[in-house]
């Protein structure tokens, strides 16, 4: 039988392969006993797992198959970052970055071919959108790439927006996380996205990990032009969401800047920042633009990154400068971009019309 007929048990949570082995006539315990295999010990051979009964191997062979992405290519930056192009089934492929610093190694995940949010100092915003990855392609990121070092952490802001794939993301989440499988604390784990208002508190409350807000800007009018998703959910509605948030344990929203040279960097800017971020808890990460050849945005000089940093500490907030890493490899934040993918430039006037059209916007 070949695979395309049988059902991929892969991306399946504990309770779930536990229903799938009692589906076949076998304990909910044998379910339990194969999702360790696939997700502890990275098996995707029904016949290597030698501790499950012959009969349960074989009936698991006759119906069900285990897929596994496979590495297209592997590139190493003199930092020791990694970016590996990552193929996937059906051949599309998606980026995957690994970024070892200090006590921790960061995997960076992608969670859709392409994205729909068309930000315009995005590389991947320029690919336009294919499709969401499945739980298990998210998972197999994190099981089988080859890292010279086990994976500490995890941050899910490779290509796509996580938010816009909420269910097949949430479950990749807890797979991340299940003692039975990786065991990576939910604290090692971070969600970030452009502020998707209508699906933020139902992330917060599935207490499966931090929480990243991309802003990028401080007025609707400049974050509009790099982030069309502005329109839709400019920032007031954002800040209050922010405001409001309730979380589960104790966590507090991080706020992700970018900085470009002349267009978000000024001192204005940053005051602006801090008095729309003053009166709740937050942490904010600034990152300076990597330049790629697809985009004309530069990036700003490191005294003004400092100048800015400034005055945000002044304010008594929590404002960290966030290094790039992988920059030589076209594998920093905003520059993922699978090479085969034709340059679908636009001015970002007709970018932000393609991803958030004026004409929808009207309808809700
Ligand atoms: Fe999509 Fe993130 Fe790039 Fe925006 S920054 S286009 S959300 S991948």
């Amino acid at each position: 039988m070949s695979p395309d007929v049988k059902e991929n048990l892969k991306g399946l949570t504990v309770q779930e392969m536990e229903a799938k082995s009692v589906e076949i006539g076998h304990a909910p315990f044998h379910g339990r006993q194969l999702f360790r295999w696939i997700n502890q010990r990275k098996v995707s051979d029904f016949s290597l797992m030698t501790d499950l009964s012959k009969d349960f191997r074989t009936k698991l062979a006759e119906k069900f198959y285990l897929p596994q992405v496979t590495v297209a290519t592997k590139e190493e930056s003199k930092d020791g970052t990694i970016k590996f192009l990552v193929g996937l089934e059906d051949n599309e492929k998606v980026e995957a970055v690994y970024i070892p610093f200090e006590d921790r190694n960061t995997l960076c995940i992608s969670t859709q071919v392409g994205c729909k949010m068309g930000c315009t100092f995005c590389a991947t915003g320029y690919m336009g959108f294919t499709r969401n990855l499945k739980s298990w392609e998210m998972v197999d990121q994190l099981l089988h790439l080859p890292t010279p070092k086990e994976v500490s952490n995890i941050v899910l802001m490779g290509m796509g927006e996580p938010l816009d794939n909420f269910d097949e993301v949430m479950k990749a989440m807890a797979i991340f996380q299940d003692p039975m499988g990786p065991k990576i604390g939910k604290r090692h784990i971070t969600l970030s996205t452009v502020g998707l208002t209508n699906k933020i508190q139902k992330f917060v409350d599935t207490n499966l990990g931090n929480l990243a807000i991309s802003l990028h800007g401080t007025t609707d009018e400049q974050r509009a032009l790099i982030m069309p998703v502005n329109r839709k959910y400019p920032i007031a509605g954002l800040m209050d969401c922010c405001r409001n948030l309730k979380f589960k344990s104790r966590r507090r929203v991080t706020f992700e800047y970018l900085l470009i040279r002349d267009f978000n960097d000024s001192d204005e800017d940053a005051y602006r920042l801090a008095s729309l971020v003053s009166d709740f808890p937050c942490k904010i990460n600034l990152l300076a633009y990597n330049e790629n050849p697809f985009i004309d945005f530069k990036r700003p000089k490191d005294e003004r990154i400092i100048a800015f940093q400034n005055i945000l500490l002044s304010k008594d907030l929590t404002a960290t400068y966030r290094l790039s890493r992988g920059r030589d490899i076209a594998a920093a934040c905003g520059q993922l971009r699978t090479a085969e993918t034709t340059n679908k430039k636009g001015t970002p006037a007709q970018r932000a019309e393609l991803a958030f059209p004026a004409a929808s916007l009207a309808a809700h």
